[in-house]
């Protein structure tokens, strides 16, 4: 992997480089909107970034020393919203990156919201569960003066889930003396979570899929379908196609891929799959995760880890339609491969949107001490997921640019005119 990296021209690290690829097209996207450059220098960086080092008792007795982050991108529309992740790949760069994907993510389903982030080094697959209460509760601790309801909410991402958000909301309720569930979300029901929000991002994304699917003239039932990654995305969104009658023909998790034209059985990779989205371990023949992505197929969702898709293998995908469930998995260059080969790529800003849609569902429910049913919050959903991405949809036609340029340009703008009305810039 080193080798590899050194290997790369500095071009490619650039375009490897997820920071830098999301300013440049948030600077593409002021110019487009004739902003002048102060704008773009308040928002290419976070307004708050703190570094925490969190100590943690192993069960082994020795005390470890984890480190992590939480970005604040921008907080002139609203507090700022994001979820925090735990991997070992985690880097500050990649926070502040996930911190302004959240505010455009923001802006494109119209929430009142900037964008936020957090991550922590550590691998949560080689963890207890106590050793993990113990780094999660030492986590609000270490952010706690610069969180709140009303300052910046966290959420579940890669690697965290809603027991996690559990143990960070009762660490932060004893630290502010009382129950405070608007604190976080993805929380468990009991614990006043939404429903719908464990699947929210996945039905945004089956939402955008059908939408794209009819402006490129593919019928869902039957469609070929490839998923990357078999996580809380992944996994939900392999079901809701599945049972749209779509043919999910190849899955991946971290270890590798599985592949059958004929399609899989989804219901039997659900029941079997682990907490952190492995299934592939159970099968004997298994493919790469590279091959996976080039394989024939209509629709290609990748719903994993950043740049999948790159100058490298975007000729060679087959899809007729990519529609990014992760965040980041399509570089600047892998971008202008598939649009200039008439491959309809629907951006993670607006793919992904639909967690932090429920996500402030669950918050506002959490304020008011009301809550909906599901079919409400579906409904709600469906309306803001369907609306935004047709806006993006005709700013891309109109304009003739991408849908990711477009996305952008969409998801800034609410926050540059937010930071003008307060007069910062
Ligand atoms: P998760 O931890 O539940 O699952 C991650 C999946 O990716 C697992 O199957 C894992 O095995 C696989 N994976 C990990 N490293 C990989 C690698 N190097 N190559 C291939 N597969 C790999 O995470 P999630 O919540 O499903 O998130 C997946 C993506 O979706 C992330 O980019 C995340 O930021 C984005 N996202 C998630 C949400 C949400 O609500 N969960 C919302 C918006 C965006």
């Amino acid at each position: 992997m080193v080798a590899e990296k050194a290997a790369a021209s500095s071009t490619e690290n650039e375009q490897m480089d997820v920071l830098h690829s999301t300013r440049v097209v948030v600077k593409n996207a002021l110019d487009k909107l004739g902003y002048p450059d102060e704008v773009y220098q308040l928002l290419k960086e976070p307004i708050r970034m703190l570094s925490v080092r969190i100590p943690v008792r192993m069960d082994d007795g020795s005390i470890k020393i984890f480190t992590g982050y939480r970005a604040q991108h921008n907080d002139a529309v609203g507090p700022t919203k994001g979820g925090v992740r735990f991997h070992p790949d985690v880097t500050e760069k990649e926070v502040k990156a996930l911190s302004i994907w959240m505010s455009l993510k923001a802006g494109i389903v119209d929430l009142p919201y900037g964008g936020g982030k957090g991550g922590i080094i550590c691998d949560p697959r080689e963890m207890s569960f106590r050793e993990l209460e113990g780094l999660s509760r030492g986590y609000v601790r270490a952010i706690s003066q610069i969180v709140g309801p009303t300052k910046d909410i966290p959420a579940p991402d890669v690697f965290t889930n809603s027991q996690i958000m559990a143990w960070m909301m009762d660490e932060y309720s004893r630290i502010d003396e009382y129950n405070s569930p608007g604190f976080i979300t993805g929380k468990p029901i009991v614990l006043g979570g939404s429903h719908g929000r464990e699947s929210a991002t996945a039905k945004g994304v089956t939402i955008c899929i059908n939408e794209a699917a009819k402006k490129k003239g593919i019928e869902l039932k039957g469609a070929r379908v490839i998923v990357q990654g078999f996580g809380n995305a992944g996994s939900f969104l392999s079901k809701f196609l599945h049972d749209a009658g779509a043919k999910v023909i190849a899955i991946s998790d971290a270890y590798g891929a599985i592949h059958d034209p004929n399609g899989l059985d989804i219901d039997y990779l659900l029941d079997r799959r682990d907490s952190f989205g492995t299934v592939t371990n159970l099968f004997d023949t298994t493919i790469s995760n590279k091959d996976m992505l080039e394989l024939d197929c209509d629709i290609l969702v990748p719903a994993a880890v950043e740049n999948q898709i790159t100058a490298e293998n975007a000729p060679n995908i087959k899809a007729k339609i990519v529609v990014e469930a992760a965040n980041g998995p399509t570089t600047m260059e892998g971008t202008k491969i598939l649009t200039d080969r008439g491959i309809l790529l629907v951006p993670d800003v607006m793919a992904s949107a639909g967690g932090v849609t429920v996500s402030y569902f669950e918050w506002v429910q959490n304020n008011q001490g009301y809550y909906w049913s599901e079919a409400e919050i579906d409904e709600k959903l469906h309306e803001i997921m369907i609306k935004s991405f047709n806006t993006i949809y005709k700013t891309a036609q109109t304009r003739r640019i991408d849908m990711r340029l477009a996305a952008y340009m969409v998801g800034v703008r609410k926050m540059a005119e937010a930071a003008r009305f307060r007069g910062w810039v």
